[in-house]
């Protein structure tokens, strides 16, 4: 293991008590008060054993929810007056289908299912990585209620750096806040192969060049136009920064190369 991981496994060690001790968050931290919307939470598959377990991890949906959408918003923006996406409501369904999770919906409304059965197949007799399992994918889709997108070059289903961006940002901001660990660290690929692969990479660029990286990423949708990796970088850390030799920086720095 080389020094910087060990200082990266300590920095993320930081962060991650940091969201996991609710009750000890500082006071005068301006998100507590910031209306993220009000939850509306639909249980269809109370007969599921996942719905059982999802009880037994989360005793008030609406305020887990909550708490969980003022820590994405925390970590996409620099405040409350930023120009930040109005959600109003979110309604989130607890039901059975062959799948995960997803979002639906655009602000003012947005919808996020989970599902009993992913609930099921991530207990694995282990209530803690339930927990993990459930506050991670929770984190990913709230992301994509409040994020920024694109402008310029198309959408999410028709244009591959509006998709990496959207995956790759969701997945950032779950792993910065404790969702992962390094083990789910996929080797290798490319920052356009989105989800875990583009988002390890910009959590990285977070933890070793700036700390306001995910908030200066996020924002960058706002001012470069058409949006691109290449571009949104030169804006985040600054014009001598290139995203592919920082892309090689990152494999050496993590071993893959
Ligand atoms: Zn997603």
């Amino acid at each position: 293991m080389n020094e910087k991981i060990i200082v990266w496994l300590c920095v993320l060690g930081i962060m991650y008590s940091c969201g996991s001790h609710k009750g000890k968050r500082v006071e005068g931290n301006p998100w507590s008060s910031y209306d993220v919307g009000r939850v509306e939470f639909k249980n269809l598959s109370p007969e599921t054993d996942g719905a059982k377990l999802y009880a037994k991890i989360v005793s008030n949906p609406e305020q887990f929810i909550q708490e969980c959408a003022r820590q994405v918003l925390n970590t996409l923006y620099f405040s409350p007056k930023d120009s930040i996406p109005k959600i109003e409501l979110i309604t989130y369904i607890l039901k059975s289908y062959n799948g995960i999770s997803e979002k639906s919906g655009t602000p003012p409304a947005i919808t996020i299912a989970y599902s009993t059965d992913w609930i099921e197949k991530s207990y694995k007799d282990d209530m803690e990585a339930l927990i993990l399992e459930n506050r991670g994918v929770l984190w990913h889709e709230l992301t994509h209620g409040f994020q920024l997108e694109p402008q310029g070059i198309g959408t999410y289903g028709t244009n591959k750096t509006f998709w990496a961006f959207i995956e790759g940002m969701a997945d950032a901001v779950r792993y910065v806040n404790g969702g992962f660990t390094l083990a789910d660290r996929p080797k290798g690929g490319h920052y356009m192969d989105g989800y875990r692969t583009t988002g390890f990479f910009l959590a990285w660029l977070m933890q070793t060049k700036d700390s306001d990286f995910l908030r200066k990423f996020n924002n960058s949708t706002l001012h470069v136009i058409p949006w691109s990796f290449k571009e949104a970088i030169r804006y985040s850390l600054g014009e001598e920064y290139d995203i592919d030799t920082l892309w090689e920086e990152y494999l050496v720095a993590m071993g893959d190369k």
